[in-house]
């Protein structure tokens, strides 16, 4: 596998033996960990964007706060797009909170939505939920 802890992207074998996993090719400790991660519980970190009711930003950045198992990310796409934020959302703000009971939330990664709510007043009180589905 490649490393993708840092720039080196570090080539990685891991191999199963009787007595744990034996990993080479890493030029550090942080590649080991992620080489274990990877086979006992990959996880990521998912960026992606989510459906707005603003014309000027249609669609709005989101990233987890913090990495998911990589075998959720399915279902957090399908999830996702099953959503419509309806508020002025600023960064940071969770678009939604403990998604998919997997205890992360997803928050907003941009401040278009607090932009668009300044230059357009009317839309600074948005809709009562933080987003639809
Ligand atoms: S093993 Fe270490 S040096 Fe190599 S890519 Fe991973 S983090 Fe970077």
């Amino acid at each position: 596998m490649t490393c993708i802890v840092c720039p080196n992207g570090c080539r990685i074998q891991v191999e199963k033996k009787a007595e744990g996993l034996a990993i080479t090719g890493n030029q550090c400790k942080r590649g080991a960990a992620f080489a274990e991660a990877e086979i006992t519980n990959p996880t990521r970190t998912v960026t992606t964007t989510v459906r707005t009711v603003f014309p000027r930003a249609p669609v709005v950045p989101v990233r987890t706060r913090g990495e998911i198992p990589k075998d959720k990310i399915r279902d957090l796409m399908a999830f996702l797009n099953t959503l419509t934020v309806t508020e002025p959302l600023g960064i940071g703000a969770a678009v939604v909170k403990n998604v998919l009971g997997l205890g992360r939330d997803v928050v907003v990664t941009s401040n278009v939505l607090a932009e668009e709510a300044d230059e357009s007043p009317e839309l600074a009180g948005g809709v009562p939920k933080s987003y639809k589905s």
